[in-house]
């Protein structure tokens, strides 16, 4: 069976007092979850701080981009080794926030994946179309290329060390979700896409969605059968939410 997994990605949200609340309070109430798995991504500083709170408990941390450099005159840049020090299971990669507002394109995005998994953490590369693609009818070229780009570094890989994130640009953060059919639709044709390149593994593979997804419309979403799961914006900053959501990944 396909792991079922909820991730958090705070963002640049979050201060030692407010994560300690949150933290408390999700690591309380998801260890009794059956099959789903919880995981935070918190930014940079917070990392030694996930790693005290959450290391006796079921949930995990993460971090949301790394370099793709291992070391080296790289001001501001932080190394993916440096994040395995700190505990870090999961870094997404590719988030559309890192591809607009920092120029991420595929190659970048790639080298970044490669470097997660060197350091034997799990990359969770995120694709998605913007709202003039999906117009377009564009939907299915774009995060196909997304998805090819990694391809080589993807089927290198121990089976289930990546997972595969589809986040609508337009959904982010905007309250407009991606109806049930929609991601379902795409989540599909990703598999499929996966399995170019690895085959049969490519039903093992965890393909999570993100794109406003609130306590009021997960459920809905984790009962499509290749949505296993969600990447949380937003909606990660509020325990009850995100404590809801997780629940709603468990079955
Ligand atoms: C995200 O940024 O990965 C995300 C899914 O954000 P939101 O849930 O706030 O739309």
């Amino acid at each position: 069976m396909r792991e079922r997994l909820v991730v958090g990605n705070w963002k640049m949200n979050g201060s030692l007092p407010e994560n300690q609340l949150l933290l408390d309070q999700v690591k309380s109430n998801v260890s009794t979850l059956r099959s789903a798995r919880c995981a935070v991504c918190v930014p940079f500083p917070f990392l030694a701080q996930a790693q005290q709170l959450l290391s006796q408990s079921s949930v995990a941390w993460g971090a949301q981009n790394v370099s793709q450099h291992p070391k080296g005159a790289y001001t501001g840049e932080v190394s993916a080794g440096m994040l395995n020090e700190f505990g870090t299971s999961y870094v997404i990669v590719g988030h559309s926030e890192r591809r607009t507002l920092y120029g991420e394109d595929d190659a970048l995005v790639a080298a970044k994946f490669r470097a997660v998994k060197q350091a034997g953490m799990r990359p969770i590369l995120c694709v998605g179309e913007t709202l003039s693609e999906r117009e377009a009818g564009r939907t299915e070229a774009v995060v196909g290329r997304q998805l090819r780009a990694v391809a080589e570094a993807w089927a290198a890989s121990p089976r289930g060390e990546c997972l595969l994130a589809y986040e609508p640009v337009w959904a982010i953060g905007t309250g407009r979700t991606a109806s049930p059919d929609q991601a379902q639709a795409v989540h599909s044709c990703l598999r499929t896409i996966l399995g170019e390149f690895i085959g049969t593994e490519a039903d093992d593979v965890a393909i999570l969605y993100g794109g406003s997804v609130k306590a009021e419309n997960a459920a809905q979403l984790f009962a499509q059968p290749d949505i296993d799961g969600g990447l949380i914006g937003g909606a990660s900053l509020i325990a009850k939410e995100f404590i809801a959501i997780c629940r709603a990944a468990d079955r």
